[in-house]
C-alpha cells in the first residue's frame, strides 16, 4: 500500500524552509520592534473554547477537527484559529493584571480547518497572529494595522489593499440586526441553506456568504453605517482619521463583517489585488473584541484587538509578484576526502572548521574525484579542500577557490586565517 497525506494538507520540503524561515525572522522581527512578545498555546483546546453560546460562524459550525477519546467524556478541538486559545490563557494567566496594559502578544503555528481544499485554502494551514489585550483606543487599533502593513510592505509586497469597516459597539448592532432582518424577510426563500440560518441566529453573516454574494438582493442591503450610534461613530471617525495622518492607504468597505461572530467596532482585512490570487485573496484579517475576554472569565468591560495572516497564503501572494524571500544559500567550503587514509584527518579539519562557526560538509560515499567535484557545485560552496594522502602526511591542505578558480596548498594550521581573511575582512558572506 502506498501511503499518502491526507487531503488539503502539505509537506514543508526542505528546498523551501529557507523560504519560511526567512518569513518567520521577518515576522518576529517586526514584533520585536513593536514590543510584542511570543506565546505558544496547544494545538488542541477543549472544544467550548472555540465552540461558543450562539456562535453563527462556519469555522465554528461546520469546519472544526473535534474528537473524543474512548473512555474519555472530554471533547478537544484541533485549533482552527489562534485567538481563543490566547484569550483563554490570558485569562487563565491573569494576564490582565498586569500592571502595563495591553499585554502584547504574538503566535504561529499550524490550525486545522475542514474546508474544501483549494489553492490557498487548506485544512492545515500555519497562522500568524497579534492579539493586543486590555484596552480599547483608536490609536492601539491603527497601531496594530500599521504593524499588519508594515510587514506585508517590508516583505515586498506592493499590490495591497487594506479594506476596513466597523461593526459599532451592542447598540449599534442590534439596530443593525433588526434592520437587516426587515430587509431580508421577503428573500429569506431566495437565500442559501446557510443563510437561512443565519438571517435567524445572525444576518450580518449573510452579508459575508460566499453563494449569495452576487445576488439582486445584496445590492441594497442597508448599511452598517447608517445604524451607529455617535459613540461608536465617533470612534471609527478617529480611527480612520490616525490612518490618514499615518499615511496609511485603505477603503471604508460597507459589507465588510469577518468570518468571526466575536468582533466589535473596528474590523479589517488586507488583500491582495494581484489577478493570481483568484478568490483566496485575503491575506490578512482582523478586529476589535470586546466580549471574548470576559467571555473567558476576565474582567467585565476589557477588550481587545487583533489579526492573523495566513503564511501560505502570504507565500502565495509574494510568489504571483515574483518574489522570493530566501533559497538554500551555498556552502562556505566543501570537504573532498580522495583517499580513505585521509579520512581521520579530514573529518577532524570538518568539526574545526564548524566550531569556528564555518558552514561545511564532506564528501561521505567515497566517490571519485569527478563525482566529488559535482558534489562542490551543487552545493554552491565557495571553497573546496582537497585532501589526500598527501595532505594528511604533510599536514597541508589544498584550497580552492571556486569562483577565482585558483588553488594553493596551505599548511593547515593556516586553514582558519586563511578563511577568516576570504570571510569576515572581505565580507564575501
Ligand atoms: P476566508 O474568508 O478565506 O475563509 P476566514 O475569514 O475564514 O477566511 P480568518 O479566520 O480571518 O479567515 O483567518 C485569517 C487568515 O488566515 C485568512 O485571511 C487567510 O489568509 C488564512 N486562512 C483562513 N483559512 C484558511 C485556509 N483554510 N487555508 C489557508 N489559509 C487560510
Ligand atoms: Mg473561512
Amino acid at each position: 500500500m502506498a501511503y499518502q497525506i491526507p487531503r488539503g494538507t502539505q509537506d514543508l520540503l526542505p528546498e523551501k524552509s529557507y523560504q519560511w524561515q526567512a518569513l518567520e525572522r521577518t515576522l518576529r522581527e517586526f514584533c520585536y520592534l513593536y514590543n510584542y512578545d511570543e506565546i505558544r498555546t496547544p494545538v488542541f483546546e477543549h472544544t467550548n473554547v472555540f465552540k461558543r453560546e450562539n456562535d453563527s460562524s462556519d469555522m465554528v459550525n461546520k469546519e472544526m477537527y473535534t474528537f473524543q477519546l474512548e473512555n474519555s467524556k472530554t471533547s478537544l478541538t484541533i485549533r482552527p484559529e489562534g485567538t481563543a486559545g490566547v484569550v483563554r490563557s490570558f485569562v487563565e494567566n491573569k494576564m490582565y493584571a498586569n500592571p502595563d496594559l495591553p499585554v502584547k502578544l504574538y503566535y504561529m503555528g499550524p490550525m486545522a480547518r475542514h474546508e474544501r481544499p483549494q489553492k490557498g485554502r487548506l485544512r492545515i494551514f500555519n497562522q500568524f497572529g497579534i492579539e493586543c489585550l486590555g484596552n480599547k483606543s483608536p490609536f492601539t487599533d491603527v497601531e496594530t494595522i500599521v504593524l499588519a502593513f508594515s510587514i506585508l510592505k517590508a516583505l515586498g509586497l506592493n499590490d495591497l489593499k487594506v479594506c476596513l469597516n466597523t461593526l459599532g459597539d451592542d447598540a449599534s448592532r442590534a439596530a443593525y440586526r433588526q434592520a437587516l432582518q426587515t430587509y431580508f424577510e421577503p428573500y429569506v426563500d431566495t437565500l442559501c441553506s446557510d443563510c437561512k440560518r443565519r438571517y435567524a441566529q445572525n444576518p450580518l453573516r449573510i452579508l459575508d456568504c460566499k453563494v449569495d454574494h452576487d445576488k439582486e438582493c445584496m445590492k441594497n442591503v442597508p448599511k452598517m453605517k447608517d445604524y451607529l450610534n455617535d459613540e461608536s461613530r465617533e470612534y471609527f471617525e478617529t480611527v480612520c482619521h490616525l490612518l490618514d495622518e499615518l499615511e496609511i492607504p485603505y477603503a471604508v468597505d460597507d459589507q465588510l463583517v469577518r468570518g468571526l461572530d466575536y468582533y466589535t467596532h473596528t474590523v479589517f482585512e488586507i488583500v491582495s489585488m494581484n489577478q493570481e490570487m483568484g478568490a483566496q485573496s485575503t491575506v490578512l484579517a482582523g478586529g476589535r473584541y470586546d466580549h471574548l475576554i470576559p467571555y473567558f472569565g476576565g474582567p467585565e468591560q476589557m477588550s481587545g484587538i487583533g489579526w492573523a495572516l495566513g503564511m501560505e497564503r502570504l507565500l502565495i501572494a509574494l510568489e504571483a509578484e515574483g518574489i522570493t524571500l530566501e533559497e538554500k544559500p551555498g556552502l562556505d567550503a566543501y570537504l573532498m576526502c580522495l583517499d580513505e587514509s585521509a579520512r581521520m584527518y579530514a573529518f577532524k579539519i570538518l568539526t574545526q572548521l564548524r566550531a569556528y562557526g564555518y558552514r561545511c560538509d564532506m564528501d561521505m560515499l567515497q566517490r571519485s574525484f569527478k563525482a566529488q567535484f559535482k558534489a562542490v557545485d551543487r552545493s554552491h560552496a565557495k571553497f573546496a579542500l582537497i585532501i589526500g594522502e598527501d595532505e594528511r602526511k604533510n599536514h597541508l591542505i589544498t584550497i580552492k577557490n571556486i569562483e577565482k578558480k585558483t588553488q594553493e596548498s596551505i599548511s593547515q594550521d593556516q586553514l582558519i586565517e586563511y578563511l577568516d581573511h576570504y570571510f569576515v575582512d572581505e565580507d564575501h558572506h
